[in-house]
């Protein structure tokens, strides 16, 4: 049979082909009134995404460079930060801070669970002296989402900025940067935003803004001062192509509307959950969010084998587990260019999967209920 391929991981994920063929323009010069004009419409773009006046600074790397400007910018070596780690990319946050010397106070919180506002308000008062506290809106790692409006109301009221990798929760999940007053929000290209790797964006806010005039950590190409200083051009050759593509993908966004892009997530994610407990089989979070979902890999089969049979027989391509969790759970991706009859392909290969490798599941009932679902929903 000839194989089809079908990208459902948390990123990268499927790029429609308006935004690839967008990619194929010519190059042109970036130190043109030209590209300074579509670079415009890009950066308009993202401040609708990230729901915010501020300006998104665009770095031509992945997510991680984001991340490490957003340590590099803030904090100096010894500054305390306060880190919830609650899955891989928390364990991302402490990692970078301790590679610039931050004096770290991790929270720590299973994977799969959250924290709540009121213990971070507890922490927050025994570290009255903490610049900055770094989260994770969306843990892919365990697929579980966040309070972070609270979250932000909470530390709206210290000294610390509050700092939140939306890599992959920015148009999956409600983010209201300025008006739930979230300092300092980054995120990627890969992911709900719908384009290929290889851009990553960071806003912050006035507040956030004052530490970075006193930080004196080492940084060059993430120095956030050049990149505010040329806007809306670069200090650096930006990645023309990718940012045709981001002018194109925030063009997209906003045609859809983004309060209808959250909705379809929504929607996706519960459709999957509910084939996913048809099936009988077991949710990993606590708190799922509309990113992807994390299911338990059922006792007797082997998480790696299944994957990969998917992967490589089927043309399905899900995630398997990080750290930890390898070969414990899946995960399907409802995230960026995915609709309906996506989750409808995950399902059914889930489904076949687990019987062609002896765990039976009845065939049909995971789908039947995703499709209950989205009946009941009229899309
Ligand atoms: C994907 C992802 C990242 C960034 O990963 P890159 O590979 O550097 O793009 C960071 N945080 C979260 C929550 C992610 O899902």
């Amino acid at each position: 049979m000839i194989k089809k391929n079908y990208l459902l991981a948390p990123g990268p994920t499927p790029v429609p082909s308006r935004v690839l063929l967008k990619g194929a323009d010519d190059t042109i010069h970036h130190r043109t009134p030209q590209f300074i004009e579509i670079a415009k419409k890009a950066f308009e773009g993202l401040k609708y995404l990230f729901q915010t006046q501020n300006e998104v600074f665009i770095l031509a790397s992945s997510g991680t460079g984001a991340m490490e400007a957003a340590v590099a910018n803030l904090l100096n070596p010894g500054d305390k930060a306060i880190v919830v780690v609650a899955g891989k990319f928390g364990e991302r946050w402490k990692e970078i801070c301790s590679n610039f010397n931050v004096n770290v106070i991790e929270i720590p919180v299973e994977w799969g669970d959250y924290i709540e506002p009121e213990e971070l308000k507890n922490i927050l008062i025994e570290h009255k002296d903490a610049k900055a506290v770094f989260t994770t809106h969306s843990e892919t790692s365990t697929g579980t989402v966040m309070n972070l409006k609270e979250i932000a109301a909470v530390v709206k009221d210290t000294e610390a900025v509050l700092v939140t990798d939306a890599v992959s929760s920015l148009l999956a999940q409600e983010l209201r940067t300025d008006e739930w007053g979230v300092d300092v929000v980054i995120s990627g290209s890969q992911k709900g935003v719908m384009l290929p790797p290889g851009l990553a964006f960071i806003t912050l806010s006035e507040k956030a803004w004052k530490l970075v005039e006193t930080s004196n950590s080492p940084k060059y190409y993430f120095n956030l001062k050049a990149y505010k200083k040329s806007y809306p051009d670069f200090p650096y050759t930006p990645a023309v192509n990718l940012i045709y593509q981001l002018a194109e993908a925030t063009e997209m966004i906003k045609e859809e509307g983004i309060e209808n892009v959250w909705e379809r997530h929504r929607i996706l994610a519960e459709a999957v959950r509910n084939g996913i407990n048809a099936l009988g089989l077991e949710l990993l979070s606590k708190k799922p969010g509309n990113v992807c979902t994390a299911v338990k890999v059922p006792e007797g089969v082997d998480g790696g084998k299944f994957t990969k049979l998917l992967r490589d027989k089927y043309g399905v391509t899900l995630a398997g587990g990080q750290g930890h969790l390898k070969g414990k759970i899946f995960r399907i991706a409802h995230l960026g260019y995915m609709s309906k009859f996506d989750m409808i392909v995950a399902l059914s290969a889930v489904e076949m999967g687990l019987n062609e490798l002896g765990y039976k599941v009845s065939l049909g009932k995971g789908v039947m209920a995703a499709e209950e679902v989205f009946l009941k929903e009229g899309v």
